[in-house]
C-alpha cells in the first residue's frame, strides 16, 4: 500500500528576510555538555568561586530576560512558564544548590563545572529518593536542579545553548526563537532559509537574518507544533507564508518563483556601475550597514560608496571577554583598508535592550533593570564604564589612520551625551599621540549621533551645536515614539515606520540639519525598503545607508524616481491619517 502523504499546512509569519527557501525542516535543539574534571591547582580556587559568581549573575539575567519576553504568549502559555522561570530564579539565590557547589569547590577536588554537575546530580538523586511526594513531582524537581546546573555550566563554559552546524546541510532551520547573538553564529552557506515560531519584522534578530542574506520568516506561531522534523517546508521570506508538507503544485510554484527571483537579481546587477541619481539629476548617496564582517565582499559587489553603520556589536558577541584595543583596532583596520578609500562609519557599541552581549556580561547592572529598552544602553552604558569606551575609541582612532572614518555615538537623548563622548575622544586622542609608534590620521574623525530617539529628533538643533552629523535609526525612532517594541508581530499593528508621528520626526530632523549645515542619513531598516525610497527621497533624505543586497533594488527606484514626484508623495504621507494609509499611498505611487 502507498503510505499516505501528509497533508499541506500553511502558516503566515514575518517576511523579514526577502527570497524562496525550500528544504528539511530541522529544529536547532541544544548540543552535548563538554566538561573538564580535572582536580584545579589549590591556588585558583578563589578565581573558581568568581567564575560561578559571574555565570550566576549571566543565568540570573537570561532568565530575566525570559521572564520579560513571557508577555508575548498568550495566557496559559504564560501561567505555565513563569513559575518555572520564578523556581530557576530562587535556586540561583541563595540555596541548598550554590551552598553546595562552593563547599565541593572550596574542598579543592573539583573545578566548578564538575562541582556543579556533581552536586546537581547528587541533589537530584536524593529529591528522588524521598518518601512522602508523589512520583511525578520528585521528577519534577530533579528535573529543575539539573536544568539549573545545565544553564550554570553553558555560562561556565560559554559552550553555546544550541549548536546550528550539526544540523544537516541545505535544511531549514527552525527554533522556537533566536537570540541576535545566535544569529550571529550561523553560517548563511549552511542553511536554505530560517523559520522561527517568535520574533518581529525589526528586531535585532531580523537584522541579523537580513544580513546574512538568508531567506526567512519570523512568528509563524505555531510552527514546531505543526511540523515533523525531517519533512519538506517552503519559507517565502516575500510574502511571510510557510508551507509545510507542500503539495506538489505549491513546490512548483516555489521553484518558478525562486528561479524568476535569481533572474530578477542578475538583471539588477546591471545597476551596480551606474549612478544612484533621479530622472531631473539629483544624486542620492548609497551605503551599506554592515553587521558582520562577512558581509564585506557583498558590499562591495553592492554598488554601496561606503559603510554607513558599522554595528560594532558583532565583536563582542559570543565571547567571554570583551575584545582589546588591538583585536578591535585589527578588525576595524581590516574594514577601513577593504573599504578601499570609501568611507565607514563606525558605531560606538550599543549594548543592551535586545542586544544580549555575553562578553560584557559583567557590566551589566546587578538587579535586572525592569525595562532594558529605557535602560542602561548605547551611549549611556558607555559613559558609564570608561574603559570601555576608551579602549573601542582608541582603535577607533588608530584604524583612522588607514583611511576616511567617522565616529558615531548611539541612542543618544541630551547633548550631554555628546559632549562627554568628545571629551573622552580628546582624551584618547592625546594619549595615543604620547605613545610611540602609534599611527593616527591627520586630524581627529568627525563624530556624530543617531537620532533614534524622539528626544534627540526634537532637540535636534541643539544636539547639532556638538555633532558633526546625524544618522537617523529609524528602528529605534519607532519603537520609542509609538512605546511600541520593535519585535513586536506585526499583526498587532503597532510598531510601524510608515506612522505619519515618525515620518514627521524624521522630516523636522531632515529640516533642522540642513538649518544647522550637517549631513543627515537614514540608516535604520526603512532605507532598505525600496518601496519607502520616494517617500524618504521627498522627506529630503539625500544619504541612504542599507543591507548591501537593497542596494541594487534602492537605486532602481531612484533612477526611475523625479523630486519633484517625491515630495508630492511625502507631503501626502506626512498628512495621512495613520501608517495604513501612507502604504496605500505609496502603493499607488509604485502603480504610476
Ligand atoms: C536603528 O535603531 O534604526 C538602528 C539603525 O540601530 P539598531 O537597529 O542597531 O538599533
Ligand atoms: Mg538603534
Amino acid at each position: 500500500m502507498k503510505p499516505t502523504r501528509p497533508s499541506e499546512k500553511r502558516l503566515t509569519g514575518q517576511p523579514v528576510s526577502p527570497g524562496i527557501a525550500i528544504g528539511q525542516l530541522h529544529e536547532a535543539t541544544e548540543a552535548e555538555l563538554v566538561i573538564s574534571f580535572q582536580k584545579p591547582d589549590p591556588a585558583n580556587i578563589p578565581g573558581e568561586l568568581t567564575r560561578l559568581d559571574d555565570a550566576v549573575t549571566r543565568s540570573r539575567n537570561q532568565l530575566q530576560k525570559l521572564k520579560s519576553r513571557l508577555t508575548a504568549l498568550p495566557k496559559d502559555s504564560q501561567a505555565e512558564i513563569a513559575p518555572l522561570l520564578d523556581v530557576y530564579l530562587h535556586m540561583l539565590g541563595s540555596t541548598r544548590l550554590l551552598r553546595g557547589i562552593k563547599s565541593r569547590v572550596k574542598a579543592g577536588e573539583q573545578g566548578v563545572e564538575a562541582a556543579t554537575q556533581a552536586e546537581a546530580e547528587a541533589q537530584a538523586e536524593a529529591i528522588l529518593a524521598q518518601h512522602g511526594t508523589d512520583k511525578a513531582s520528585r521528577q519534577r524537581r530533579a528535573d529543575e536542579v539539573r536544568e539549573v546546573a545545565r544553564r550554570l555550566i553553558r555560562n561556565l563554559t560559554l559552550q553555546p545553548f544550541r549548536s546550528f552546524d550539526l544540523l544537516p546541510q541545505g535544511s531549514v532551520l527552525a527554533a522556537h526563537d533566536l537570540r541576535p547573538a545566535e544569529a550571529a553564529l550561523i553560517q548563511p552557506t549552511h542553511f536554505a532559509g530560517i523559520v522561527t515560531a517568535e520574533g518581529g519584522l525589526d528586531g535585532h534578530t531580523a537584522v541579523m537574518l537580513r544580513a546574512l542574506g538568508l531567506p526567512a520568516v519570523l512568528g509563524a506561531s505555531g510552527v514546531l507544533e505543526k511540523a515533523t522534523v525531517g519533512s519538506l517546508v517552503i519559507v517565502d521570506g516575500d510574502s511571510g507564508e510557510v508551507i509545510l508538507n507542500p503539495s506538489r503544485a505549491s513546490l512548483d510554484a516555489a521553484r518558478k518563483k525562486l528561479s524568476a527571483q535569481t533572474r530578477a537579481r542578475r538583471a539588477l546587477s546591471r545597476f551596480q556601475h551606474l549612478p544612484a541619481q533621479t530622472r531631473c539629476g539629483m544624486q542620492v548617496e548609497l551605503q551599506a550597514n554592515l553587521e558582520l564582517p562577512f558581509e564585506l565582499p557583498l558590499i562591495a559587489a553592492s554598488g554601496a560608496r561606503g559603510i554607513g553603520l558599522l554595528r560594532s556589536e558583532f565583536m563582542f558577541m559570543n565571547r567571554d571577554l570583551a575584545p582589546d584595543e588591538e583585536t578591535q583596532t585589527r578588525i576595524y583596520r581590516d574594514i577601513v583598508e577593504a573599504m578601499d578609500g570609501d568611507p565607514v562609519t563606525i558605531r560606538l557599541l550599543d549594548w543592551g535592550s535586545d542586544k544580549d552581549v555575553e562578553a560584557l556580561a559583567r557590566f551589566v547592572p546587578d538587579n535586572p533593570e525592569p525595562n532594558p529598552a529605557l535602560g542602561m544602553r548605547g551611549i549611556r552604558l558607555l559613559l558609564k564604564h570608561e574603559a570601555l569606551l576608551e579602549t573601542q575609541l582608541a582603535a577607533i582612532l588608530r584604524a583612522a589612520a588607514s583611511g576616511p572614518v567617522r565616529i558615531m555615538v548611539p541612542m543618544v537623548s541630551v547633548a550631554r551625551e555628546i559632549t562627554e563622548t568628545r571629551e573622552a575622544m580628546r582624551r584618547v586622542w592625546r594619549r595615543l599621540k604620547r605613545r610611540k609608534n602609534t599611527k593616527l590620521p591627520e586630524k581627529m574623525p568627525p563624530l556624530g549621533i543617531m537620532v533614534e530617539t524622539p528626544a534627540a529628533a526634537l532637540a535636534a538643533p541643539l544636539l547639532a551645536r556638538h555633532a558633526d552629523f546625524f544618522a537617523i535609526g529609524t528602528n529605534d525612532l519607532t519603537m520609542y515614539t509609538l512605546a511600541a517594541d520593535r519585535a513586536l508581530p506585526a499583526d498587532m499593528k503597532l510598531y510601524d515606520p510608515l506612522e505619519p508621528a515618525v515620518l514627521r520626526l524624521i522630516h523636522l530632523t531632515v529640516s533642522f540639519a540642513a538649518a544647522a549645515g550637517i549631513p543627515v542619513s537614514v540608516c535604520g531598516e526603512l532605507a532598505s525598503r525600496p518601496a519607502a525610497t520616494p517617500l524618504l527621497l521627498g522627506l529630503g533624505i539625500r544619504q541612504l545607508s542599507m543591507q548591501g543586497n537593497s542596494v541594487p533594488r534602492v537605486k532602481q527606484v531612484i533612477r526611475a524616481s523625479s523630486l519633484q514626484a517625491c515630495e508630492h508623495l511625502a507631503n501626502q504621507a506626512l498628512a495621512a491619517p495613520d501608517a495604513e494609509a501612507v502604504r496605500e499611498i505609496l502603493a499607488k505611487a509604485q502603480e504610476t
